[in-house]
């Protein structure tokens, strides 16, 4: 069992089976928005038009997994830069950076990769944390990233020491159920999304792009009140039954609390805004096409396993991972959400360019 061990969310190639459900869900958003994403580097990217001598275009993707999401996401840009500058007399050539953590299965990203892509871009593996540099100064023109920055560099101070405020009590995610955790957790974030923000300031090329979606909570939202807070905490009572079992401890799941922050929106915006090396241009939320339909009892476990696969393996061991989310089946099963009355995080959309 680790207890002070960072852990990552996505498994590395050994859960595949449910990465594929937790991908679609993101990708479907990814999809319903390309059209929008496309636009607004046509309307907002202008540095070829400022550097027409330019023979390549470097294309980075922070977070990326093992795919297929990023692929697409690399396409659709590579589209909208091409739509635009057509008649370029100088060709442009695309290289594209995939970053992820090293325990990520760079193996199975790259042994996926599209046939399409073959002619269509250089690529190059990137391992590291982008909470600080991963790619040269000054290198890259468009930077993208997915549904990866509510992942903290580790989990805040004190939400796991039981004589302090902060305490997370039995809790194992931020619900917000509890302020001095909540603040806790908040500093984390804002210093790892500066750390992100302070490195991609400086590996981006000035006028060039960094887009950026995710999941944040609706103004006015806590995390206990939206589905997705509702199943987390559910997996929380399961590990409780299995510590009355003997199967883990009550000691463990004192000791552990998922490192992810979900800040509301105007949170996040007020946080990007004050960041002085980048404009903002656009900030939006943006619909989930799964949005309005219940999800299926089956659809959410394969979803949570994946996601927290690795990180409870980590902490719980192996052996806890299967029987975990079994139970978690029957829980839901049990008590059904009611997406009626749940609240739901929302998906945002910023497009910020490097002054
Ligand atoms: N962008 C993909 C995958 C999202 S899952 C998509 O939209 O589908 C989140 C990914 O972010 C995981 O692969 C995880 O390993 C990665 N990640 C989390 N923290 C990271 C960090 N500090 N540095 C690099 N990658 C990180």
């Amino acid at each position: 069992m680790s207890t002070s061990s960072h852990s990552y969310p996505m498994s590395s190639g050994d859960d595949q089976h449910s990465y594929i459900y937790n991908s679609s869900y993101q990708k479907a958003c990814i999809d319903g928005n390309e059209e929008k994403t496309r636009r607004y580097i046509l309307e907002k990217f202008d540095l070829l038009n400022l550097n027409s001598d330019l023979k390549t275009l470097n294309i980075a993707d922070f977070g990326c997994s093992i795919g297929p999401n990023t692929f697409h996401a690399v396409q659709y840009i590579i589209d909208g830069v091409k739509s635009t500058h057509e008649n370029r007399l100088v060709p442009l050539e695309f290289q594209v950076f995939f970053n992820d953590q090293p325990n990520n299965d760079f193996n199975t990203l790259f042994r996926t990769q599209p046939p399409s892509s073959k002619g269509e871009y250089f690529s190059f593996g990137v391992p590291g944390s982008f909470h600080g540099r991963v790619l040269p100064r000054n290198s890259i023109h468009i930077g993208h990233t997915s549904y990866a920055t509510h992942w903290l560099s580790e989990i805040p101070e004190h939400v796991c020491d039981k004589k302090s405020l902060a305490w997370n009590k039995y809790y194992i995610h931020c619900n917000n159920l509890i302020e001095d955790v909540t603040k806790a957790y908040k500093v984390q974030f804002t210093k790892d999304m500066r750390g992100f923000l302070e490195a991609r300031a400086e590996e981006i090329v000035p006028e060039g792009l960094m887009i950026i979606l995710g999941q944040c909570l609706p103004d006015g939202v806590p995390h206990f009140e939206t589905w997705q807070g509702v199943v987390v905490d559910m997996i929380g009572d399961c590990l409780m039954d299995m510590a009355k079992l003997g199967v883990t401890s009550v000691e463990a799941i004192e000791l552990f609390s998922i490192p992810v922050y979900f800040p509301q929106f105007s949170e996040l915006e007020r946080e990007i805004e004050q960041y002085g090396s980048f404009t903002l241009e656009m900030m939006e939320i943006i619909s989930h096409p799964y949005e309005d339909i219940p999800l299926s009892n089956k659809f959410m476990t394969s979803m949570f396993r994946a996601i927290f696969y690795t990180i409870i393996k980590e902490h719980f061991g192996q052996g806890v991972v299967d029987e975990l989310f079994d139970r978690l089946a029957k829980k839901l099963t049990k008590y059904p959400i009611d997406f009626k009355e749940c609240k739901k995080h929302a998906n945002y959309f910023m497009l910020l360019k490097r002054k």
